[in-house]
């Protein structure tokens, strides 16, 4: 079974995809840290950001993603980078490079490699609506801008509240307004507004979504 998780950065999807996750035995990709890896290698190795550059640096990249002991593990060219994945460097430029069509092709064959036809919970933008459209479970958690930064800061060290919310309405807008893959609710979704709800209540709704299909 696979059950997709999208929404807005700082919605809970991570938190709660891993809670979740655990709780039903399943795997957990966040797909987002793949882009961020991606995005990190581009700024480490000092690439012009323009479309021609970032796609000739597809093929120079590798990217391992790894889930154990309920941890997740981002390798870029063999080097873990879990936490500088996590830099407002790459906050500020991860939107603009996924939305690339290219690079959202390479990264979503990657995604569904990871995957593949197995018990999984997925997070991201695009996964019940792109990636894997035939998920048997597909949420869609949404949150205020306000709430959502408040999460992020409780995360980051390097980011002040004012920058977290500059550089989340900056993706927002990015991500959503994209032609390829744009953030938006899946068909058939369940809607979580996250809002006042602690992530147990939150993956309590995901967990008696999933014995609906099992029912069926
Ligand atoms: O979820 P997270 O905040 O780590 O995602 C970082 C960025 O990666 C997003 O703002 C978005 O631009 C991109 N992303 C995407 N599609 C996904 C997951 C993330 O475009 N499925």
């Amino acid at each position: 079974m696979i059950i997709t998780i999208d929404g807005a950065a700082g919605t809970g999807k991570t938190t709660v995809g891993i809670l979740t996750a655990n709780r039903l035995n399943f795997s957990f990709l966040d797909t987002g840290k793949i882009y961020r890896a991606f995005t990190l290698k581009l700024i480490k190795d000092s690439i012009q950001l323009n479309e021609e550059e970032i796609i000739k640096n597809l093929n120079k990249t590798e990217i391992h993603y790894s889930y154990d002991n309920q941890k997740e593990f981002i390798f870029l060219d063999k080097i873990d980078v879990s936490n500088e994945i996590l830099s407002k460097e790459v906050e500020k430029s991860v939107s603009l490079i996924s939305k690339i069509p290219e690079v959202r092709n390479k990264m979503t064959a990657l995604q569904r490699s990871i995957v593949n036809n197995k018990n999984f919970v997925v997070a991201g933008r695009d996964i019940g609506t792109v990636v894997l459209p035939e998920a048997e479970v597909k949420i869609f958690l949404i949150a205020s801008l306000e709430e959502r930064a408040k999460r992020r800061l409780a995360e980051r060290k390097d980011q002040t509240y004012l920058d977290i919310i500059e550089s989340m309405k900056n993706r927002d807008n990015i991500d959503s307004t994209r032609k390829i893959a744009p953030l938006k609710a899946p068909k058939n979704s369940l809607i979580i507004d996250t809002e006042g709800l602690n992530i147990i209540e939150v993956s309590n709704k995901i967990i008696k979504e999933t014995d609906n299909e099992y029912s069926i």
